[in-house]
């Protein structure tokens, strides 16, 4: 089959790479500069979008992003309603999917500008969250406000765009569910991994062996089920938690939802017999789903360094993606993968590693 890309980054990347495993064709289409390209090439196709959506049998995507022209200039072939994609694009809809669906998520407000957030948080006794309604990742376009603190200049900032305001959450854990739903209606998805953030931005994963309750691990693959059902989604799609509570008490609270292979799946391509960029082009060529077998895998992001130590692409037990981009304070270059006996020598390994490998601001 042949297969168009949107969006040439890293996870567009990894996509094609498993397009080519599983025999198929793919070229990639920039939607920063405007290009169709070859993949792992810097050079552009002399292929105009509308060529390479017409050569495509299937358009899939690698980011949330999308400006809505190229969402419905590529629709015929788009594996989602336009619409669809659009609401889960925007945190306002998002959140209100969650609400229509019955799926928890962390108490929030949506604002049209800075006037309506300003009244939100004259009314708001409690630590907040403003994030952007589009546009925002790596924690880009979020900003921290608790009460005492000054509003208007804020308010100014924050409110230069719509958004939403959301109860800062004391999580025990931050989870993500990364799974796949096929032509068929079929779902199926790896365990939950355990996501540590700093400053907005993912430092590390783990997954690969039951952390939590099995009733737990169930509820959030049937969140998952709930939600792409209702989408009519087809592929990998992510869905980030907080988890609260303890013991038998545990919940699952929505933090975002992303309609895409996603960063905290990636201990998959050292850790599953199936990884999430495989399990998405299976899905939308019409494979069906596999089973999986996985096994323990820490997964460190590289971020803002100038290249991965000698010693790490040295030694076997670490699984080592570069990918090619210049590094910058805060920009994901690539990432190492462990496998692990434990969670915590996972846990060792990542505070043995993320200093050395990472490089915030
Ligand atoms: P991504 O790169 O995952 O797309 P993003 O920029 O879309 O990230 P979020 O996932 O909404 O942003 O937030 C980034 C991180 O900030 C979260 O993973 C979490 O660590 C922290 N965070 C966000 N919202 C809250 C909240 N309501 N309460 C506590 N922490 C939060
Ligand atoms: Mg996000
Ligand atoms: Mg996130």
């Amino acid at each position: 089959m042949n297969i168009l890309i949107l969006g040439n980054g890293q996870l567009g990347q990894m996509l094609g790479k498993a397009v080519i495993q599983q025999g198929h064709q793919c070229v990639l289409y920039s939607d920063r500069e405007h290009k169709v390209m070859a993949l792992g090439s810097q050079q552009a196709l002399s292929l105009s979008l509308d060529e390479a959506k017409n050569w495509a049998d299937v358009v899939t995507w690698e980011h949330e992003h999308l400006a809505d022209d190229l969402v419905s200039r590529t629709q015929d072939k788009f594996l989602l309603k336009a619409e669809r994609f659009k609401q889960l694009t925007d945190r306002r809809s998002q959140k209100a999917l969650c609400d229509e669906l019955g799926i928890p998520t962390s108490p929030w407000q949506a604002f049209e500008d800075a006037e309506q957030l300003q009244q939100i948080l004259e009314n708001t006794e409690k630590p907040v969250v403003i994030k952007s309604a589009r546009g925002g990742y790596d924690g880009k376009g979020q900003w921290r406000w608790k009460p005492g603190q000054d509003i208007s200049p804020l308010a100014m900032d924050a409110g230069q765009r719509a958004g939403i305001v959301e109860d800062m959450i004391a999580f025990t854990h931050e989870v993500s569910v990364v799974a796949a739903r096929d032509h068929h209606g079929e779902q199926r998805g790896y365990p939950l991994t355990v996501n540590v953030h700093q400053d907005g931005i993912l430092a590390y994963s783990m997954a690969g062996a039951q952390q939590f309750s099995e009733a737990l691990e169930q509820q959030a693959q049937e969140y998952h089920q709930k939600l792409t059902d209702h989408i009519d989604y087809i592929g990998v799609l992510a869905i980030e938690f907080f988890v609260v509570g303890d013991g038998d008490n545990q919940q699952l609270l929505v933090n975002e939802i992303a309609p895409r292979v996603h960063n905290s799946g990636h201990w998959t391509m050292s850790g599953a017999n199936c990884d999430q960029f495989n399990l998405h082009i299976r899905c939308i060529t019409g494979l069906p789903l596999p089973d999986f077998l996985v096994a323990p895998t820490l997964m460190i992001n590289a971020i803002g360094v100038d290249g991965l130590p000698e010693v790490l692409w040295e030694a076997s037990a670490a699984d080592c993606h570069w990918y090619g981009k210049d590094p910058r304070p805060g920009r994901k270059v690539g990432h190492v993968n462990f496998m692990i006996d434990t969670f915590e020598r996972g846990e060792k390994l990542a505070s043995q590693w993320c200093n050395e490998l990472q490089v915030l601001a």
